[in-house]
């Protein structure tokens, strides 16, 4: 995914922003996403027009008459633990060292459960059971929705691709690599279950 400046701005200040003002931010980022790759009907190529009710988020297509919304794409992400220990990986796709939990966008035809078992199953040759939902994240990077599960690990030996992912492991509460960023729903999953431990959580 090629982010924009604006959009790689966004995403390094998040830990710093209320939740209002990231609200405000990525609606914004999403809406403007939206314009730009909107400028014509993906039908039939006429440039589009603003809906005839401006306070509703569409085009028309004045030629067809095709309505096009923005579009958010679900993706999952997963505290994955086995006993004490959480499941944390490095992929290659980051630009940065921090190690991070299983996650990928929901493939077509996919609930939100199925798509953590692929994910686990491709990223981590891992099976799952107790698979939960817990909560969800706004992710304008372009235009996502993260939506965040804890499960417990089944079967199967952690086995990473080392093309997405170079490196993986299970990590106890006392001995964490470089996590997350502040403000990220994967932070926030870890954190969480740092606090069930009665653990603070490390700085950065
Ligand atoms: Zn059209």
């Amino acid at each position: 995914m090629v982010l924009t400046p604006e959009q790689k701005h966004l995403r390094q200040r998040m830990g710093e922003m209320t939740p209002e003002e990231f609200r405000a931010a990525a609606v914004a980022a999403e809406l403007a996403e939206w314009r730009e790759v909107n400028r014509f009907c993906g039908k039939c190529g006429t440039a589009m027009a603003p809906h005839v009710n401006p306070d509703e988020h569409a085009f028309t297509c004045p030629s067809c008459g095709y309505m096009s919304y923005p579009k958010i794409a679900p993706a999952v992400i997963a505290l994955i633990t086995k006993g004490r220990r959480i499941l944390l990986q490095r992929n290659s796709h980051y630009h940065v060292p921090n190690w991070t939990l299983v996650a990928g966008f929901v493939d077509v035809g996919e609930t939100f459960e199925d798509a953590v078992r692929r994910e686990a199953r491709e990223e981590a040759t891992i099976e799952l059971t107790n698979l939960r939902y817990v909560t969800s994240q706004v992710w304008p990077f372009p235009s996502a929705i993260m939506v965040g599960f804890r499960a417990e690990w089944s079967g199967g030996e952690l086995t990473p691709d080392g093309e997405e992912v170079i490196e993986s492991g299970w990590f106890d509460p006392g001995h964490l690599p470089l996590l997350p960023f502040k403000g990220s729903i994967a932070r926030a999953l870890i954190d969480t279950w740092l606090a069930e431990q009665g653990l603070s959580s490390p700085i950065p």
